[in-house]
């Protein structure tokens, strides 16, 4: 459930079997999130926010709505550019360095800027798109290079560096972006 609140804007609920008491945090879009017990009953829920406000706004930062609505919007722009660009470009190294892979994901997790499972589909970033090529090219090597080993051993980092030369330098660049949006 969402509802708007008159301080923090859109204030996103959800309520969990394995929540035990009511716990508060920042979504990605920096919306105010409510995790409760499965049947806290819609008025309960209110209560908590109102006895829990200045709390919230000592110690969580929730975004201006105006913000929230901002980063959406932006997150729907990158998500498109994503769409236009990511697949093809996956598709290209794979071919050109014969990788088969069953299908490519686009995701927009906070922590990970791709990843490759075991029934081969690769999970790409939509926040690549903010990072330079070469780095957006390295994590797509990266992880295409995971459809032959999936660990990080000798023998895989052998594999990402026979495709990119450079690989040590960008793997350490990534680190000062964040994949989150
Ligand atoms: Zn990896």
């Amino acid at each position: 459930m969402i509802f708007n609140d008159s301080e923090f804007g859109e204030v996103i609920v959800r309520r969990s079997p394995l929540a035990r008491g009511v716990k508060f945090s920042i979504s990605t879009s920096g919306r105010l999130a409510m995790s409760v017990p499965k049947y806290t009953s819609d008025f309960l829920v209110k209560r908590f926010l109102n006895t829990n406000r200045k709390m919230i706004r000592e110690k969580l930062p929730v975004k201006d709505p105006n913000e929230q609505r901002a980063r959406d919007y932006q997150k729907k722009l990158l998500m498109k550019k994503a769409k236009e660009y990511l697949p093809y470009r996956l598709e290209y190294y794979a071919k050109l360095y014969g990788y088969k892979y069953e299908k490519c994901r686009l995701t927009h997790a906070n922590t990970r800027w791709g990843s490759c499972s075991s029934n081969k589909t690769i999970s790409l970033n939509i926040g690549l798109m903010k990072v330079p090529e070469p780095l957006r090219d390295y994590v797509i090597l990266h992880e295409l290079a995971h459809l032959n080993h999936m660990d990080h051993s000798k023998a895989f980092w052998a594999e990402v560096g026979s495709h990119d030369k450079n690989y040590k330098n960008h793997e350490k660049k990534l680190k000062l972006f964040s994949p989150g949006v």
